[in-house]
């Protein structure tokens, strides 16, 4: 079997004493070497700090220019990876605390570590510095991988719109050459083309949505809901005239957010509320509810009285392209509320529908109060 490489440590110690002390815990720990390299002052610590063949740094908390932390805290700003231990002379929990602030692995006190605790702790931190590294390395890669997708999307996009943009000009110029000429048969077909191209440019627009939600965008913005209800509403203002709805709301919180992607949330769902509504005009009513959780998550309504959904369905319309109507009967591409739950799941929360055939549908779902939902943003511009 190959030797195992050295474990390559920098010990950053003003003191030869306790240089040597510690030196001698590091040789004293069976089965693994050390290779140390000792430097006795933080100025040429943070140039070495940077050369990539450390696997762990031991740092002292009194040193002359700078303390330990310090070093350690200006080594992090300035982008080193590698993973540190404070070795200090006294024992207390605001030291320990600091340490860790400042991005130190772990904490020990001098002539209180045997060999046994110095190699725990070496072996803890090289491991969790690894497992920082792969999730930082897996974070820049999803990063990327989201922006080549939303590229990707706009071309496609724009190369897909292209030439139906041709289709709409042509027969908008042949119908006016030649309107008056066309028999009804012939001015029925174009109004069904232009009936589908129109589908193609929601659905290629909807499709677009949804790639783009993938990109890391800012979730954490503080959004008031009850004027961004207010706005979908006024937006809609022509489907609601044309089906003499009548839309009310509570007031809602202020939450944090992305407002563009919860607009598209409330006015997928106030639109299919307009949109599946029975023989009676739709009433649509949004509301905040106090949930069993509300320490951690907010949650709300958007109820209507439209003819509802068959219990069997109530969980796959949120799939892509999920739709219960032949697309004569209602309009839509069927990703409304794909994109809903995608957008949803991204602030942390859930969506499900509550609905009976002719009972009308309600639509609930929650926000995440917490952070833990965000995905740490590799681009510091999203
Ligand atoms: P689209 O509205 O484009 O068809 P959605 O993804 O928004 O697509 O909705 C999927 C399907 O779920 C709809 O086609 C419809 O059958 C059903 N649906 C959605 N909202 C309602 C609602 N408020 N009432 C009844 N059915 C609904």
């Amino acid at each position: 079997m190959p030797e195992e490489r050295p474990t390559s440590v920098l010990l950053v110690e003003d003191d030869e004493d306790d240089y040597i002390l510690t030196r001698g815990l590091l040789r004293g720990i069976e089965g693994t070497r050390y290779e140390i390299e000792w430097v006795d002052n933080s100025k040429r610590a943070l140039e070495l700090i940077f050369q990539s063949r450390w696997d762990i740094c031991l740092v002292d908390f009194r040193l002359g220019e700078h303390t330990g932390l310090e070093l350690i805290r200006l080594a992090r700003e300035r982008g080193s990876r590698v993973p540190f231990i404070l070795l200090t002379g006294m024992s207390d929990r605001e030291t320990a605390l600091e340490a860790m602030s400042a991005g130190a692995s772990d904490y020990l006190v001098k002539g209180r570590t045997d060999c046994a605790l110095l190699e725990r702790s070496i072996r803890y931190a090289i491991q969790q510095a690894r497992a920082m590294a792969a999730l930082a390395r897996r974070t820049e890669e999803l990063a990327r991988s989201n922006r080549e997708l939303e590229q990707f999307a706009s071309v496609v996009s724009h190369d897909l719109k292209s030439p139906l943009q041709i289709v709409t000009s042509s027969l908008e110029l042949y119908s006016i050459k030649h309107g008056e000429h066309l028999s009804p048969d012939a001015r029925l077909m174009i109004d069904r083309i232009m009936k589908a191209v129109m589908r193609a440019h929601a659905l290629i627009d909807d499709l677009l949505r949804y790639a783009r939600l993938n990109a890391v965008v800012k979730l954490a913005e503080p959004v008031e809901l009850s004027s961004l209800v207010d706005t979908v509403i006024e937006d809609l203002e022509p489907a609601i005239a044309e089906t003499m709805a009548q839309v009310t709301r509570t007031s809602l919180p202020r939450v944090q957010g992305n407002a563009t992607l919860l607009y598209q949330v409330f006015n997928n769902l106030i639109s299919n509320a307009l949109k599946f509504h029975g023989a009676s005009p739709p009433r649509i009513h949004i509301e905040s509810v106090e949930s069993e959780q509300r320490d951690q998550e907010w949650s709300f309504a958007v109820h209507d009285n439209g003819i509802g959904i068959p219990l069997e369905h109530r969980d796959t319309i949120f799939g892509m392209f999920r739709r219960l109507h032949r697309r004569d009967q209602y309009p839509g591409t069927g990703i409304g509320l794909a994109l809903c739950q995608k957008i949803i799941e991204r602030h942390g929360g859930r969506i499900w529908a509550e609905s009976a055939p002719g009972q009308g549908s309600t639509f609930h779902f929650t926000l995440s109060k917490g952070q833990e939902h965000l995905l740490p943003s590799a681009d510091p511009a999203t």
